[in-house]
């Protein structure tokens, strides 16, 4: 098949794009590059079924493809509030853009959703029936109301015109090729950790999250993807929920640093507990990480200890 990989160039859409072409697909990665990079997919350049499209997905394209995996979207909160209002055009008009290719030429779209769409929840762990508590009008806002807006998108396509669309809720996924500025908390302990440097704990770490190893969670996409008459929402995530001040003694245990932990304020809406319930995707996909936690930070760690080696 032809698969376009929007945001195929960043941490989540160079894997998913080496996964594809390993399996035997065509893949176009389409990136403007905002926080994707070249080195993530430069070893792909060269394989005869991979193309590279330079392209802002809130412009609309003309492709034509069998499937579409919509990922373009800035993930980490440094990232997206950078500049909100185009993270907002980012999900909306890419959404838009891509569901009118997927209507043209009757391709699967399959749009890559978040844990976020929950906020701070008042369920745990939340199952997608949980229609979740998103502030409005809070500095998460541009990316976690935008995400719900690209779902109500995908359904409204999909009811109105037959769009044959996938929904997936991503929870916190780490491993090699996150982008070493974006702020997010594995990358961050981990460089903090690798050069010395203070452990940067925000608020108390009392705060929980659930990290899922990015091969993971490819898997999970792919066979989303391909799984006949089913739409979604379904969460994918690891279930192993930690604090981050847990995870802040790990991350010095598994690099064996001398770092200490500081405390730091703790940002805007921070959601307090996160964790996915994944029993929709075991039963319709047959699906559940199968990486552990230490197995995935030590691949994540190698990969962050090579690029400040190179650097
Ligand atoms: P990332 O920032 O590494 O990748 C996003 C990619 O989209 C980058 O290559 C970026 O250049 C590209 N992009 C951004 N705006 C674009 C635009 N307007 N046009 C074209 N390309 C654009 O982030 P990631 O962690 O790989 O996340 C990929 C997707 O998964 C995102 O949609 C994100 O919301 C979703 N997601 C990720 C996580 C996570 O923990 N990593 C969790 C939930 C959801
Ligand atoms: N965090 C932290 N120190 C950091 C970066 C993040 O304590 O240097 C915390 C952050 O406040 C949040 C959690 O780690 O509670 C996860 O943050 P991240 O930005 O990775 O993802 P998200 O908040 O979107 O889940």
């Amino acid at each position: 098949m032809r698969v376009l990989v929007t945001g195929g160039a960043g941490f989540i859409g160079s894997h998913l794009c080496e996964r594809l072409l390993k399996e035997g697909h065509e893949v176009i990665c389409l990136d403007n590059f905002f926080t994707g990079s070249k080195r993530n997919i430069a070893h792909l350049l060269d394989h005869n079924d991979f193309e590279l499209v330079r392209h802002d997905v809130t412009e609309p394209i003309l492709l034509e493809v069998d499937r579409i995996y919509n990922l373009a979207c800035p993930a980490s909160p440094i990232h997206y509030q950078y500049n909100p209002v185009k993270t907002i055009k980012t999900s909306v008009m890419g959404a838009i853009n891509m569901l009118g290719i997927a209507k043209r030429v009757r391709a699967r779209i399959l749009q890559a959703s978040t844990s976020e769409v929950y906020g701070d929840p008042q369920v745990h762990p939340q199952t997608e029936a949980y229609w979740g508590n998103v502030n409005t009008l809070g500095i998460r806002s541009c990316y976690d109301e935008g995400k719900r807006v690209a779902e109500t998108l995908m359904m409204d396509y999909h009811r109105q015109n037959h769009v044959d669309i996938r929904i997936i809720r991503i929870f916190n996924t780490y491993g090699p090729k996150m982008a070493e500025n974006d702020g997010r908390v594995v990358s961050n302990f981990i460089l903090q950790a690798l050069r010395g440097e203070d452990i940067t704990v925000y608020g108390e770490g009392a705060q929980t999250r659930s990290f899922c190893y990015v091969s993971d969670l490819v898997e999970g996409m792919m066979r989303m993807m391909e799984t006949p008459g089913f739409t979604g929402p379904v969460n994918l995530g690891n279930p192993a929920e930690t604090t981050i001040l847990e995870f802040a003694k790990k991350i010095i245990a598994l690099t064996g640093s001398s770092s200490r932990i500081v405390y730091r304020p703790l940002p805007a809406d921070d959601p307090k507990q996160r964790q996915p319930d994944i029993s929709l995707a075991k039963q319709m996909l047959g699906w559940e990480p199968t990486v552990c936690v230490d197995d995935g930070l030590k691949q994540t760690i190698d990969y962050f200890r090579s690029v400040l080696t190179t650097a």
